[in-house]
């Protein structure tokens, strides 16, 4: 087993079906399985596929079907299964196992030749090669049994089509990760904040997270009980990693602090380990014994694929912890984010995003400062954290509400974008970046959506990744990005409204 807060997609494979029958004898029979095979390989070989897809037997009939489908869902490193009917497999055969299915399911409709082979098509080659109407017949039993899917259509040496199985392979991983994690909390909600409720009960079911508080005193004692020489080690590795303040290195005025930071790390990490959890979430008013609000300890543990939430944001924890996974082995970063402040000059607008503390340095590949500042609330001492800016790039930020009758995510595409002038007095991680489709549309779309302050900012997955995951996770989901009017964004929100509650059932 892999610790709980890994990011790797090497432990997880996804099934390539293939279907047909046995209408068309054993010698058909083996040149699907051979070609099907082909296409597997071909599509393993692409680097937009992260995920192993893991070639199975040609299904033939409805008990092979059912069983693989019950093999798939009982084996954890099945993250999801690929179907292809390569020739003509009568659907209602798939119909249990479809039914059965718990996994997410990607249509792949494609053929093992790219062109006609114009002189020499004949009614064999036909037989052979009819994905073209055996997989319509798939597409209506999916319909017709409700089955949430993405379908991709194309060649499998279509650049496109190892793409958009890719995006979809890194939902799936998130998708896995979410079902698996344990969510452990430090206290309680902010005190009177709304957005970051919601149902933990509910959560559970349609996530498959659980979450869970403990007493941030039970925190509190396991950082004061860390070891005096594992905190020498863990400064010394900062001291090597980043650019420390030289009031925090040793012999400096303030180094007690950072030891103190690094013990708050020794301390949560543990706590962690020993819940086997993935994400948490801290409260700035409930600190209970320590001295310090966490802030670089939770930024390095974001950075190691850890979910969270500040002001006991859990939901906002489990986009990251999703976030992380998705994007594990790409460039870039996933972090906690908040909406701050705005530049509003016109045509120019910006949003600075940015937290107390807890922004995760893999938004950046340049070495973070590591410094202290007083924080005005809380009423603990001086915090030490990391500060940096945001590299640029394509982003996407993702926010959970629970209204009520549903969970919605609402996702905007955004531009970082790199900072007009230095901000030399702001003692914090900051990402300055650029709304699609614009920042008035941007602004009233989310807030009409009711979108939460808190998102998880990600570098490394856009909107189609996202989009994946709320199909996966039967979750409404709202884009705002290129093309959003915010006409049609609400005209969107009505009709989920009756949609969700027709879809839920009366
Ligand atoms: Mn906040």
């Amino acid at each position: 087993m892999p610790p709980a807060n890994t990011t790797s997609l090497d432990h997880y494979e996804v099934w390539f079906l293939t279907g047909s029958q046995h209408l068309y004898g054993e010698d058909v029979l083996k040149q699907v399985a051979a070609q099907s095979r082909d296409i597997a390989d071909a599509l393993n070989a692409s680097h937009d596929v992260p995920v192993k897809l893991v070639w199975k037997p040609v299904l033939t009939d409805a008990d092979a079907i059912r069983r693989t489908a019950l093999e798939a869902n009982s084996n954890d490193a099945v993250i999801g299964v690929t179907a292809w009917m390569h020739t003509f497999s009568p659907a209602k055969m798939w119909i249990q196992g479809l039914d059965l299915l718990r996994k997410p399911l990607l249509h792949l409709h494609t053929q093992a030749n790219r062109d006609l082979p114009w002189a020499d098509i004949d009614f064999d080659f036909m037989n052979l090669n009819q994905a073209a109407h055996g997989d319509r017949e798939f597409g209506y039993i999916q319909s017709r049994l409700g089955v949430p899917r993405k379908t991709v259509v194309g060649h499998a040496s279509n650049p496109e089509v190892a793409r958009q199985l890719g995006a979809w392979q890194r939902a799936a991983a998130g998708w896995a990760a979410v079902r698996t994690l344990k969510l452990t909390r430090f206290g309680d909600n902010m005190r009177n904040v709304a957005v970051t409720e919601g149902d933990k009960t509910e959560a559970e079911l349609r996530f498959g997270v659980s979450v869970n508080t403990w007493s941030v005193n039970e925190l509190a004692e396991a950082v004061h009980g860390a070891a005096e020489s594992d905190v020498d080690a863990l400064v010394a590795e900062y001291e090597r990693l980043y650019e420390v303040a030289p009031e925090l290195k040793a012999g400096g005025a303030r180094h007690e602090s950072l030891r103190y930071s690094a013990r708050i790390e020794l301390g949560l990490r543990s706590f962690l380990e020993a819940n086997g959890s993935a994400a948490f979430t801290t409260s700035f008013e409930d600190l209970g014994a320590l001295r310090q609000l966490p802030g670089m300890a939770v930024q390095r543990l974001m950075a190691d694929g850890y979910g969270f939430g500040a002001e006991g944001d859990w939901k906002t924890a489990i986009l990251v912890r999703a976030a992380k996974v998705m994007g594990g082995d790409l460039p870039g970063g996933a972090s906690l984010m908040e909406d701050y402040t705005y530049h509003l000059a016109p045509g120019a607008e910006k949003i600075l995003g940015a937290h107390m503390l807890e922004v995760c340095p893999s938004l950046t590949a340049k070495k973070p400062r590591v410094e202290i500042h007083p924080l005005g609330i809380g009423g603990k001492e001086d915090p030490v954290r990391m500060v940096f800016d945001t590299d640029a790039g394509p982003g996407v930020v993702v926010a959970l509400s629970d209204m009520r009758d549903r969970f919605r995510l609402v996702a905007n595409a955004v531009d970082v974008v790199d900072l007009d002038e230095p901000l030399p007095n702001l003692p914090v991680a900051r990402a300055l970046w650029e709304p699609k489709p614009d920042f008035a549309t941007s602004a009233a779309a989310w807030l009409t959506a009711g979108a939460a302050h808190h998102t998880v900012l990600s570098t490394q997955v856009g909107l189609e990744v996202f989009e994946d995951f709320a199909e996966i996770a039967q979750t409404e989901l709202l884009t705002i990005g290129e093309g959003t009017t915010l006409k049609q964004f609400k005209k969107e929100l009505a009709w989920n409204a009756a949609y969700y509650k027709l879809a839920g059932g009366l």
